[in-house]
């Protein structure tokens, strides 16, 4: 689907000008303009080349279909063709930080137990998702049960940007460093850089601006991932598990970090473990190879 932001427009624009100025047909014809007027011949650049005289238009006057972009303070114009190579074209400009400026969507979708499962997702089984576009690209995230568990992320660096990897991400979190691995490889193309300046969207916005990695899919990359219908029959259970292993890592006395009714774990609560207990939680629940991923 392309973004509602991608707007079009025919544009006027000189082919022998040194710097292409495109002008959008609604504006241009006002009475100063040389162009498409019988004053052309006075132009500094069609003097310097000049053709024989066609009349009230500029024989080197150029019209075009361009599309732009509506969210950006300034219009910047692209060629159809290109439009259709970039995010603006795709299901990819959910991601697009104009797109989630300016849109807004809401991702809580599909709940289980007050952890959103967006349907359009697949989940790992280490608490990541997984966006395969119909454009043939993908991106990935963590969902919003390790989000609710981390709280607050310090900082984020990315161990790759580009290549063919199991994307990963180092997550700073009470001073604490974690290696945060998609468990199966893709071919990264870029990572939301914007994260490295402002951290905590990756926790409060876990589907949309805190997207983490953009890659090409290979058929490998999709390997054991869950559905959302799947997914949130998992994450029941996850909740479960959760609970029952903070209550053995507390000797039994967990409830200053997870509900007593066997409900949700409170938010940020690893940032309330110690730091052993911390590195023993992410292990069991957050690592690759987390509720019997099997080895890759
Ligand atoms: S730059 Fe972003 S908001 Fe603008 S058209 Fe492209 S995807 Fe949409």
């Amino acid at each position: 689907m392309t973004c509602p932001f991608l707007k079009e427009t025919q544009v006027r624009y000189c082919q022998s000008a040194a710097f292409r100025k495109m002008i959008p047909l609604a504006s241009s014809g006002h009475a100063e303009e040389k162009c498409s007027s019988p004053k052309y011949p006075s132009c500094a650049v069609y003097r310097e080349q000049a053709a024989e005289q066609t009349g009230g238009l500029c024989p080197y006057l150029r019209e075009s279909l361009m599309q732009y972009c509506g969210a950006a303070p300034v219009a910047k114009f692209v060629p159809y063709s290109e439009s259709l190579l970039s995010r603006c074209g795709n299901d990819g400009h959910r991601y697009c930080e104009l797109y989630l400026g300016m849109a807004h969507p809401n991702a809580r979708a599909g709940n289980a137990d007050e952890i959103p499962l967006p349907d359009w997702l697949n989940y790992s089984t280490n608490h990541m998702w997984l966006d395969v576009t119909e454009d043939g690209v993908c991106h990935a995230g963590i969902d919003a049960f390790l989000g609710r568990a981390l709280g607050k992320v310090e900082r984020i660096g990315y161990v790759w940007t580009k290549g063919r990897h199991r994307p990963a991400a180092v997550l700073t979190v009470g001073g604490l460093e974690m290696e945060l691995v998609f468990p199966n490889p893709l071919l990264l193309t870029g990572c939301n850089l914007y994260l490295r300046a402002d951290p905590a969207r990756l926790t409060a916005e876990p589907y949309t601006g805190g997207w983490l990695f953009e890659g090409v899919p290979s058929p490998e990359t999709t390997v054991d991932l869950l559905s959302a219908a799947e997914a949130r029959q998992w994450m029941d259970r996850e909740q479960v598990r959760i609970n029952e292993f903070l209550q053995q890592l507390q000797g039994g006395t967990g409830d200053s970090v997870s509900l007593a009714d066997g409900g949700s774990f409170a938010p940020a609560m690893m940032r309330k473990l110690e730091r052993e207990q911390m590195r023993a939680l992410f292990l069991e629940f957050f690592s690759p190879y987390a509720s019997g991923k099997s080895e890759l």
